[in-house]
């Protein structure tokens, strides 16, 4: 009942040229029915170019950020009126790039979902314990606490859209990933937060994917778990061959 989602984040790399490339060469090689929703999350300059090359297809564009005002004096934003503007469907929200450099809280986390969902665009809110964490036996803790105060306050009626994207932030570009039963415990206990937090039957509906060195040779056992429906991929996915080769082997 859940359609799977596997969403590209290319980070800071890829000009409005490049971005395009990859479209060219990427289209394709997917067929044009997927069992899986596509999302390409390009830098913000090269959102147009990305919207424009995949017009007609089912493939949707999100931004890698946004602030959650319409408008207003924050130099060097983009407002979700402006995403909506030229098309944009969907928005990563916290993801740990954005915690880590750039001050990014569950709190700041918060409000923007608000905003995303009250603009309908697609929220993929990203979660997930630095290394440490999971040393210490905090994982949970962690976990919750960002569900708790991330989802705070949502209406659940605008909450259907929301996709939650389980990033352990040790298996971020480092090239470990989480075993499948650590993603699938931590799917697991996420879904029973969003059922506090919401409930049982957003919980059960609700998209959780997986993040964390997804490669071609992952993807089928990664994504693939009860919980998991899904994956955000980084470094795999600037490659139009090996992010074609992600999709055909989690959306089995
Ligand atoms: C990400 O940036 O969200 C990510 C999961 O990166 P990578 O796939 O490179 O680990």
């Amino acid at each position: 009942m859940r359609k799977p989602l596997i969403a590209a984040n290319w980070k800071m790399y890829k000009i409005p040229a490049e971005a395009t490339a990859f479209t060219d060469a990427f289209l394709p090689l997917i067929a044009s029915k997927q069992k899986a929703e596509i999302v390409l999350c390009p830098s913000t300059t090269s959102l147009a170019a990305t919207i424009e090359a995949t017009k007609g297809t089912e493939v949707r564009i999100g931004a890698q950020t946004m602030h959650w005002l319409d408008n207003g004096a924050y130099t060097g934003e983009t407002s979700p009126i402006m995403l909506n503007a030229i098309g944009v469907t969907h928005v990563l929200i916290g993801h740990s790039e954005r915690r880590q450099y750039f001050n990014e809280t569950d709190e700041t986390v918060n409000l923007k979902l608000k905003s995303a969902l009250a603009h309908k665009l697609v929220p993929i809110v990203c979660v997930g314990e630095h290394k440490a964490e999971r040393e210490s036996g905090k994982t949970n803790d962690v976990l919750r606490q960002q569900i708790t105060v991330g989802l705070q306050g949502i209406d659940p009626a605008a909450a259907t859209s929301l996709v939650i994207a389980y990033e352990p932030v040790w298996a971020i570009g480092t090239g470990l990933t989480a075993t499948p039963q650590i993603a699938e415990d931590a799917h697991k206990f996420i879904r029973e937060q969003i059922a506090e937090v919401l409930s049982p039957a957003i919980a059960a509906s609700t998209r959780i994917l997986y993040g964390g060195s997804v490669k071609p040779d992952n993807a089928a056992s990664l994504c693939c778990l009860e919980n998991i429906d899904g994956a955000l991929v980084g470094g795999a996915s600037l490659d139009p061959t090996s992010f074609a080769q992600i999709i055909a082997g989690a959306s089995i």
